[in-house]
């Protein structure tokens, strides 16, 4: 069934068509033409990131990141289990056991303090997940991190243009991964980056996304011809979807300013309910900016979560609720997980509803979204 307010819709800001008629007119349709490399450079310079390398998603960024990672069979990486499954799928395609740590009640992201506890002989990356855009503790990560010499890699997926302490997320570890998902602030349906900021991956980096070939060394002129040296794939996205975030890009700031509108109205029109505790609405620690990807609320139970989703639906109005803990999931428990291994991540994933949250959404529809939680709450 179509929802009247739906959950997502994806942003289109007009220049689109243009710029993907422009990319076919140039001839330039595959990867690597003056759009992909228009977007890069953007994202660089605007977020402060040492080489971003375009993806065709950040579940491809990931990918990569975890080949760089090098790992061996039964080595271990560091995540939260409150995450979307691809954060977990690349280290383990890459030979690599998740080992998942539990969440903080306020943010939802992977708690610091729990971090050091989780560390092995064998294990070789944190991945902290910058959950709605709300940075992670990334001081304590990165000290940690550093004391025990292993990798950093942001999943920024949801991460594009929200800070902590003035740095952009996915420009502070060792790598990081944006998305453009249809989902996410930014689209380009499907798309993404690996972001270096350590700069002794790079070169393999470039080997890696371009089929495990020195062709970039090829094509800046350093040899003269090029050769199969690595292991690698196709980590390139077609200019056309390129083509069409540059015209995303363009908008970085009016994009983030609506969905600030939509979530400080959600705040203020749910805050009786918060005051007289029926629900609670996103947390975001004073020195980190948010941008406003996300209004989620948690309720008491999974019961009141699950009346308040269908209570919305009957109204046509699409509310949804994620994620299945990693940890439960079948491929999870495969690594010995059970239920209550990860209490805070078990709580509140049963309790939390993500409302209609995009760029065209209307005060009148959220008001209606609004007046259909007041009235469930009986108010
Ligand atoms: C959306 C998302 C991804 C995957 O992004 P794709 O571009 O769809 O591959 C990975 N991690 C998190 C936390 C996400 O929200």
């Amino acid at each position: 069934m179509a929802h009247r307010i739906p959950f997502n819709k994806p942003y289109v800001s007009g220049k689109e068509l243009e710029y993907v008629s422009r990319a076919i007119a140039a001839g330039e349709i595959a990867a690597d033409g003056r759009f992909t490399k228009g977007c890069a450079r953007f994202l660089e310079e605007r977020f402060g990131i040492a080489k971003v390398l375009m993806m065709p998603s950040c579940t491809a960024g990931l990918e990569m990141a975890a080949l760089l990672c090098d790992l061996a069979p039964g080595d271990e990486v560091i995540m939260p289990s409150y995450t979307f499954v691809s954060t977990a799928n690349a280290f383990v395609r890459a030979g690599a056991r998740p080992v998942f740590v539990d969440i903080r009640p306020d943010t939802l992201n992977m708690d610091e303090s729990l971090v050091e506890a989780a560390f092995s002989e064998r294990t070789k990356a944190i991945v902290p997940v910058h959950y709605a855009g709300v940075a992670c503790e990334m001081d304590p990560l990165l000290g940690l991190a550093k004391k025990r010499g292993v990798l950093v890699v942001e999943d920024a997926a949801q991460g594009v243009h929200a800070y902590y302490r003035d740095r952009a997320l996915g420009s502070i570890g060792d790598l990081g991964a944006y998305s453009f998902h249809d989902t996410k602030n930014y689209v380009s349906g499907e798309g993404g980056t690996l972001n270096i900021n350590n700069r002794a991956l790079l070169e393999r980096a470039e080997i890696i996304r371009d089929k495990g070939t020195n062709r970039q060394k090829f094509f800046r002129g350093e040899i003269d011809k090029y050769t199969w040296v690595d292991v690698g794939s196709s980590f390139l996205p077609a200019e056309l979807a390129c083509a069409f975030l540059q015209a995303q890009l363009e908008q970085l700031d009016p994009i983030l300013e609506r969905r600030r509108a939509i979530h400080e109205r959600y705040a203020d029109r749910l805050a009786p309910l918060e005051k007289s505790g029926v629900l609670r609405g996103p947390r975001v620690p004073a020195h980190c900016r948010q941008n406003y990807h996300m209004f989620y609320i948690l309720l008491h139970s999974e019961q009141a979560r699950e009346g308040l989703a269908s209570h919305l639906r009957q109204k046509g109005i699409q509310a949804v609720s994620h994620y299945v803990p990693l940890h439960l999931s079948p491929m999870g428990r495969k690594w010995g997980y059970e239920d209550g291994s990860l209490p805070i991540t078990e709580d509140l994933s049963a309790r939390l509803l993500r409302l209609p949250m995009w760029f065209g959404l209307s005060n009148q529809e959220q008001d209606e979204v609004c007046d259909a939680i007041i009235e469930f709450a009986g108010g």
